[in-house]
């Protein structure tokens, strides 16, 4: 973790944690930004999020937009349909049963539409300061297991496994280190590993074709 965070220094962080710390942490935002981050691209999410919150910075607000509004302000984000009725209904149960605010628990936000435990996590960590919380998305499920620090078939499963296997300082650090690491060089297909930090400490488990860096991407 160590050497991932100098080696993620200048690179382009997640969006959510992009758009976390350009709103100050604002956990309404932060929610609606990862709820919108599935399977999206982060400029696509970044995009999307900002138009969004230009019309409606508020959970009273967006829940007063109609669902194809926030369709048409959302779109190209993958599943732009469900995102939007999930968005619209989060804000309207925000507002009817926790008084506008984002809840500060788990067990509150996994009853939000659309809210699983990865959602959740990152609300915790990057909007309510939590330090004991690790958020698992595919680039930490798959970074994980191939560094050899679990093995495990589900992100669920990854979760509990990195509660042990990670020192604990580094729990809410670890979401943030292994995206930046998996959209710049242990990428799904064809990892560098030519040119990573982690090269010789990483038993590459289950990787069985590497690419080539260009020379501007050997960090
Ligand atoms: S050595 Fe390869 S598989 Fe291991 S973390 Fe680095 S890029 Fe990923």
């Amino acid at each position: 973790m160590r050497r991932l965070a100098k080696a993620i220094d200048g690179l382009d962080e997640p969006a959510v944690e992009k758009i976390s710390k350009e709103q100050r942490g604002n956990p309404f935002h932060v929610l609606i930004a990862t709820m919108l981050s599935a399977q999206t691209r982060d400029q696509v999410t970044h995009e999307a999020s900002t138009r969004l919150f230009r019309v409606a910075g508020t959970p009273r607000a967006m829940a007063a937009l109609t669902e194809r509004r926030i369709e048409m302000l959302i779109y190209p984000v993958s599943f732009y349909r469900n995102k939007a009725e999930h968005v619209r209904e989060t804000c309207r149960q925000l507002v009817a049963r926790h008084g506008g605010k984002v809840p500060e628990t788990m067990e509150a936000l996994l009853t939000l539409p659309g809210v699983g435990r990865k959602t959740a996590n990152l609300v915790l960590i990057e909007a309510h300061g939590s330090d004991e919380n690790i958020c698992v998305d595919t680039h930490v499920h798959r970074i994980s297991n191939r560094l050899g620090w679990v093995r495990t078939k589900t992100p669920d499963e990854t979760e509990q496994a990195l509660y042990r296997a990670v020192a604990r300082r580094w729990w809410p650090l670890v979401n943030r280190y292994l995206v930046t690491w998996g959209q710049n060089v242990c990428r799904p297909v064809y990892p560098l590993c030519g040119t990573c930090v982690l090269a010789d400490l990483c038993p590459r488990m289950g990787v069985t074709r590497v690419g080539r860096a260009k020379a501007a991407q050997v960090l």
